[in-house]
């Protein structure tokens, strides 16, 4: 069955002629991310003005905070949504034995769990952070799944509802209000800089960020009913208000860098990196978890042209782990590479034939970013 083509462009606001960042590899094609007139990403600029905070000072103001929420009893006061990654377990960790904080994690399961993902998750459990877990309906999940890959040209939709609302939902439950995300990834990585200077971000940035106008109520649409849509809802906003919920990003009070929470995390939550590197990109320790991780990444690349090779690279010539010449071969080399181990298990999960597959991605190809010759597409402007 044939797909009709989607408008790239008009979906995601771009600018038609691709360019790519002077001083990272990552191009004008990430939603909501901007150019100076120097031909520098806001991210590359966020991070120039990131050097310059008195770290001290944040310290400080983060001391404050967690000073108001400490729990004079023996509960649990603050939430960290975390998979036992490499980030969100270095924040959990840190918060509990240097600061002193009595963290409880909140995991929304991976779709399909991988070897190394279940093992870090059980690890920094074991390092002393106690933890719920959520997991969606099966049925329902790969359903949303299926949807989500046509439709939004994502199949991570479904898990992005949940990563984002499940910790409000538990907030509300247990009368948590604080909450620890890791780093702030639109001023971090690229995007509305509207909450660069501000430490918590509000709640409906999900929507527009994550959710691409797309929050699970949309499903409904496709007999979805709505009592199956409920564990991806984020809760009532009047029980919120009640609770105070408030949504804190790590990475406004400490300096943010990966590789740093990658050494940390292996010194002291159990972290294991894989063996071998993630398809499409040559990083070993980044988004693990999930089988169908490669899926999310893909169909970044089929749209935007930003590969996985492109996003890791971008950060670690930020960060100053690698040069920008040595990033350029990197996305040379990597990006775009089809991620073919979990192929088989991507297919069965949402029960679609290859050729299904292949002119759903097709829909989500752009004229702009792809060219056809012969019978193989290829991206019209390339890095250098
Ligand atoms: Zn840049």
């Amino acid at each position: 069955m044939p797909y009709q083509k989607k408008n790239i462009l008009k979906l995601y606001n771009l600018p038609k002629k691709v360019k790519f960042c002077k001083s990272c590899t990552i191009s004008n094609q990430r939603p909501r991310i901007t150019f100076d007139k120097n031909g520098i990403c806001s991210a590359c600029n966020f991070n120039l003005y990131k050097k310059k905070i008195d770290w001290k000072k944040r310290e400080e103001e983060l001391l404050k905070l967690l000073d108001k929420f400490r729990s004079k009893t023996s509960g649990f006061d603050c939430l960290v949504p975390s998979s036992g990654g490499k980030d969100s377990g270095y924040v959990a960790h840190i918060l509990k034995y240097k600061y002193e904080m009595n963290p409880l994690t909140i995991t929304w399961a991976p779709n399909i769990w991988t070897d190394i993902g279940f093992k870090n998750y059980n690890g920094l459990v074991d390092s002393g952070i106690s933890n719920i877990l959520g997991k969606p309906n099966g049925e329902i999940n790969k359903i949303l799944t299926k949807l989500s890959f046509i439709h939004v040209g994502d199949p991570f939709q479904p898990f992005v509802y949940g990563q984002a609302n499940f910790p409000l939902m538990m907030s509300v439950q247990y009368n948590i209000p604080l909450i620890f995300y890791g780093e702030n990834g639109e001023v971090e990585y690229g995007g509305d800089l509207k909450n660069a200077h501000k430490p918590t971000k509000g709640l409906n940035d999900d929507k527009k960020h994550y959710f691409s106008n797309h929050p699970p109520k949309h499903c409904e649409k496709y007999q979805i009913k709505k009592k199956d849509l409920d564990f991806y809802n984020a809760p009532n906003i009047k029980k919120i208000n009640k609770i105070g919920s408030e949504m804190h990003f790590f990475s406004y009070y400490h300096y943010w860098d990966p590789q740093e929470n990658f050494y940390y995390c292996t010194k002291n939550t159990n972290f294991l990196p894989n063996l071998e590197r993630s398809e499409g990109t040559y990083s070993k320790y980044a988004s693990l978890d999930d089988q169908l991780d490669g899926f999310h990444y893909y169909l970044m690349y089929i749209k935007f042209g930003i590969g996985r090779a492109t996003s890791d690279s971008a950060h670690e010539i930020r960060d100053e782990k690698i040069s920008r010449e040595e990033g350029v071969s990197l996305v040379k080399k990597y990006d775009g590479e089809f991620p073919k181990k979990y192929f088989k298990v991507f297919l069965k999960y949402i029960d679609m034939n290859e050729n299904e597959f292949w002119n759903i991605i097709n829909s989500w190809r752009s004229d702009h970013i792809w060219k056809k010759e012969k019978k193989n597409y290829k991206l019209r402007t390339i890095i250098s």
